[in-house]
């Protein structure tokens, strides 16, 4: 198991009140890490960075500053890019791509993406944030139809 730690005096104070625990885990199963499950906040960016990084119109990542975040599974595995001029960080499984948390450049943040978390997390606060680099399509997207599974999708494909 990799504990990994939080630099600051704040973090580390932080660290002795207790919170329950959630787990999570990337898509292939090879990494795992368990954290308390207690967020300050929950950011939906929709940044360049983030689209590219995703393939989809957002990301959606967990703030920790408990310092709490112990990889149980796979840390060797654990592949992080930093962006070279903007502020932006993506760890992801070496083997099946699935996002997984990392620190910030100063040790004093852990990130958390909140779809590799199993079970809901407990969140302070939420925000959408580079609402002025979201393209046209995401925010279609937000009002399109919604379907069980695939729905009608791939029927109605066929009959054109
Ligand atoms: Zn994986
Ligand atoms: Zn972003």
């Amino acid at each position: 198991m990799t504990k990994v730690s939080l630099g600051t005096k704040t973090a580390i104070e932080k660290r002795r009140h207790k919170h329950p625990k959630i787990e999570g885990g990337c898509l292939c199963g090879t990494v795992r890490f368990r954290i308390d499950n207690n967020f300050s906040n929950l950011l939906i960016c929709h940044c360049k960075q983030c689209r590219k990084t995703t393939g989809a119109g957002s990301a959606a990542n967990l703030i920790s500053t408990t310092g709490s975040l112990e990889l149980t599974n796979g840390a060797d595995l654990v592949t992080t890019f930093r962006h070279p001029t903007r502020y932006f960080t993506k760890a992801f499984c070496g083997l099946c791509g699935g996002a997984v948390p990392y620190l910030n450049h100063t040790e004093t943040l852990c990130f958390v993406p909140a779809g590799s978390l199993e079970g809901e997390p407990e969140v302070t606060r939420q925000d959408n944030i580079f609402t002025e680099e979201r393209p046209d399509w995401c925010t279609a997207g937000y009002l399109a139809e919604n379907h069980i599974g695939f729905g009608s999708v791939f029927e109605d494909l066929r009959k054109q």
